[in-house]
């Protein structure tokens, strides 16, 4: 039984691999969104651009993935995600 959810959990984790970015396809400015209460070891990894912190609320269509090339927000997809190079995986975009 898959929990998509709880997939999407593991794929943000410590050791995840960042996935290429939908629109510029570089993984190299890709960073984990990280939920719940920001401990201080968050702080110190949002401060250094390591990951993005997405606040406490979390739910289904929350990104997990931060693109800091084009500030896009995005899930992790399945190996056919470059075919949406474009923008349109963007479910939202960050206005910074
Ligand atoms: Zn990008």
């Amino acid at each position: 039984m898959t929990d998509p959810l709880r997939r999407e959990a593991t794929e943000a984790g410590d050791h995840a691999v960042p996935p290429s970015c939908p629109a510029c396809g570089i993984s190299s400015k890709v960073v984990p969104i990280v939920y719940g209460y920001p401990s201080d070891a968050m702080f110190e990894a949002a401060r250094r651009g390591e990951i993005l912190c997405g606040g406490c609320v979390v739910d289904r269509n929350s990104p997990g993935w931060y693109c800091q090339g084009c500030r896009g927000e995005f899930r992790a997809q399945s190996a056919d995600a470059g075919a949406a190079i474009g923008g349109s995986a963007f479910l939202r975009r960050r206005r910074v």
